[in-house]
């Protein structure tokens, strides 16, 4: 299946490192303008040297007003991907205030006002869109010391069917990629320890946890016009782990 976003405009969050890192190079590989957002600036400079037609914005997408700002020039946008999160583990009895505060700025608030700033303007122009948001399958299956972010995404699933709901009638699409653990620098980085790795290995059908490809190869669908009468879906990329 081939895909073409020529002559397309997108905007990545979290395109430095991992998952969005890798959907900015795929978009842009396949004909997109790319929009790329992330909070670390050498991220930023290794990403438009491997790149040379990304545009960077570096801003904290957890301060609202510096989002604001930093995007206010953006221009129109035809896809975006909500791809930045914030994973801090602890048990749930040791859990603080600003470890919540900070995981549902960046997981959810975020979401919700970088999705408003595109969506107005894709909405003003009667362009329609395509939005995608990186949840999980933490949105459905409780996972030990994962309470704040299994919360996050959670949230961010609701908002997504609610988002599909309020926006298509302006023919914009709204759905999610829910992945099992993937094999970003993080996702190895945070299962390393072979047992607990083996733990949820077990419970994935294929045997396999996911690479960065799978989850990208599902975004570029779900932004793509493959899958233009899809709208409000949680997709998980999760090898069946959610069947379980
Ligand atoms: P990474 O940690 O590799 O990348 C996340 C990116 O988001 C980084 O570039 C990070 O920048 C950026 N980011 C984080 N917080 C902010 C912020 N406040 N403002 C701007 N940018 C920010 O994560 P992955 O690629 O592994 O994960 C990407 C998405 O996939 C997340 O939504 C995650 O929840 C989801 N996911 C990941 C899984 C996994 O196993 N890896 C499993 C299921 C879902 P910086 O490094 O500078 O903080």
């Amino acid at each position: 299946m081939q895909i073409s976003f020529e002559g397309k405009r997108a905007l990545v969050t979290g395109a430095g490192k991992g998952i969005g890192r890798a959907t900015a190079l795929a978009l842009a590989r396949c004909g997109a303008e790319v929009t790329a957002v992330t909070r670390t600036q050498a991220d930023l400079d290794s990403l438009t040297q491997e790149c040379s037609s990304v545009t960077p914005v570096c801003v904290d997408l957890a301060d609202w007003e510096a989002t604001e700002a930093a995007l206010q020039d953006v221009g129109p946008i035809h896809l975006l991907v909500n791809n930045a999160a914030y994973a801090n583990l602890q048990p749930f009895l040791e859990v603080t205030p600003d470890q919540f505060d900070q995981s549902f700025s960046v997981n959810v608030k975020a979401v919700l006002h970088v999705s408003q700033i595109v969506a107005r303007g894709m909405k003003a122009r009667g362009s329609g869109g395509s939005i995608v948001n990186v949840s999980s399958q933490a949105s459905r299956r409780a996972l030990r010391n994962y309470a704040v972010y299994c919360a996050t995404k959670g949230a961010l699933d609701m908002l997504t069917k609610v988002m599909a709901l309020e926006l298509g009638p302006h023919q914009i699409r709204v759905n999610s990629v829910n992945p099992t653990v993937v094999m970003s620098e993080r996702g190895r980085l945070t299962w390393s320890d072979p047992e607990k790795a083996k733990v949820m290995m077990d419970r994935i059908p294929l045997g396999r946890f996911a690479e960065v490809e799978d989850v990208v190869n599902s975004i570029l669908f779900l932004l793509s016009d493959k899958s233009n009468m899809t709208n409000g879906v949680t997709l998980p990329v999760d090898g069946g782990f959610l069947t379980c």
